[in-house]
């Protein structure tokens, strides 16, 4: 039987004759007519004051830690139920990452724990979006509003999902996304980072570039290209945005197979959890269908149900190992609450595979796979 991967990257329409075009009109570095393409398309969708294209989410997030002006000793809040990145840009800045619990039923940042986990060193609440499902922005930002601190949206999973009607990623002071090949929308590697308060527009675009004041030199706004302030390479090149546009014009139909696979899973997986076998990802008619994940009763059950699927060429995968337990967390940060949903909710959670070009057929495969595991 051919396999079922947990991921397969995908061509949808013109990436290849746009890399093309890109290659023929004879600009390969950054900051070309398809980048400038790509930075239009995200702040007319999304309604982000600016958009920057970087060469990851783990970059746009970097960027954000110095925008925020992290300063050595620093604190900055998130969950520790997430990515490395989220935690490492900030820890890049000398911060202090104070990690708080995650809700039982999304996953997210439990925005109940944030307030107590603030303290005079405070600058920044980094809530993540997991599964593309939207965290409590409104009572996040009411926080950060009342404490004086910025937000930064990872939204590396979240792209075209919606809160309140809102673009996920426009919210925060600064909104990063991510197009890795694990994404919704891929370009290979790939991000950007959304600023969506003016103050910040002018640093963001120098930082980018080197720290340097290139992007205003070539607007004809300084007669003098040089050093002004910190930074590094940060932009992709054309041949990344080409590829990353040519998805851009089919973004919709993407998130609308995504989600239209993770409800054929739902529908599919009902009885089994009727049946008390394991509790799916809350299905969420604002999100874009980034994953789909069963919660197991164990971690025992978990390693067995991969094993058994792994023997018939099915392969889904895990995720994270709680950061304030990893080595790097417990070097660099600190627990800002208890983390008793983080610890137990880790260690039970499967992701099933889901990709763009899989089909109905699979989907059954793997959800029969599932039921003949539980049958015994
Ligand atoms: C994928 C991901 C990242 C990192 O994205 P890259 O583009 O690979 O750097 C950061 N945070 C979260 C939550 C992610 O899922």
């Amino acid at each position: 039987m051919k396999p079922i991967p947990f991921n397969k990257p995908f061509i949808i329409g013109r990436e290849l004759s746009l890399i093309a075009d890109a290659v023929a009109q004879g600009h390969l570095s950054g900051d070309g007519a398809y980048t400038r393409l790509c930075h239009r398309w995200f702040e007319e969708k999304l309604g982000c004051r600016k958009a920057l294209l970087t060469h990851s989410c783990t970059g746009a997030l970097e960027m954000a830690a110095i925008l925020c002006d992290i300063q050595p000793g620093d604190e900055v809040i998130l969950p520790s139920y997430t990515f490395v990145s989220t935690a490492n840009a900030f820890v890049l800045r000398g911060a202090v990452p104070v990690f708080v619990d995650i809700r039982p039923d999304t996953l997210n940042i439990d925005e109940s724990l944030i307030e107590a986990a603030i303290t005079a060193k405070t600058k920044a609440i980094v809530p993540v979006h997991y599964a593309g499902v939207p965290c409590e922005m409104q009572r996040i930002m009411a926080i950060a509003a009342q404490h004086d601190l910025l937000v930064v949206e990872d939204a590396a999973q979240a792209l075209l999902s919606t809160y309140q009607g809102q673009a996920l990623g426009s919210i925060g002071h600064f909104g990063c996304l991510s197009f890795h090949e694990t994404k919704n929308i891929i370009s290979g590697e790939g991000g950007a980072l959304l600023i969506n308060d003016a103050r910040f527009a002018e640093r963001a675009e120098i930082i980018r570039e080197k720290g340097t004041n290139r992007s205003q030199f070539f607007r004809g706004e300084v007669d003098k290209y040089t050093w002004v302030d910190i930074g590094s390479s940060y932009l992709p090149s054309e041949l990344v945005s080409a590829f990353l546009y040519a998805q851009l014009e089919h973004a919709d139909e993407i998130v609308a197979k995504r989600r239209s696979l993770c409800t054929a899973y739902a529908t599919r997986l009902a009885g089994l959890q009727q049946a008390g076998h394991f509790r799916m990802a809350a299905f969420d008619e604002d999100s874009n269908g980034h994953l789909f994940y069963i919660l197991l009763d164990s971690l025992d059950t978990r390693s067995r149900l991969i094993a058994y699927l792994k023997k018939q060429d099915i392969h889904p995968v895990f995720h994270y190992v709680p950061l304030h337990s990893s080595p790097a967390g417990r070097r660099y940060g600190r627990e800002g609450s208890a983390m008793h949903v983080t610890n137990d909710l880790s260690e039970r959670l499967l992701r099933l595979p889901l990709f763009y070009e899989m089909s109905e057929d699979e989907i059954a495969r793997v959800c029969i796979a599932i039921g003949e595991f539980f049958a015994g």
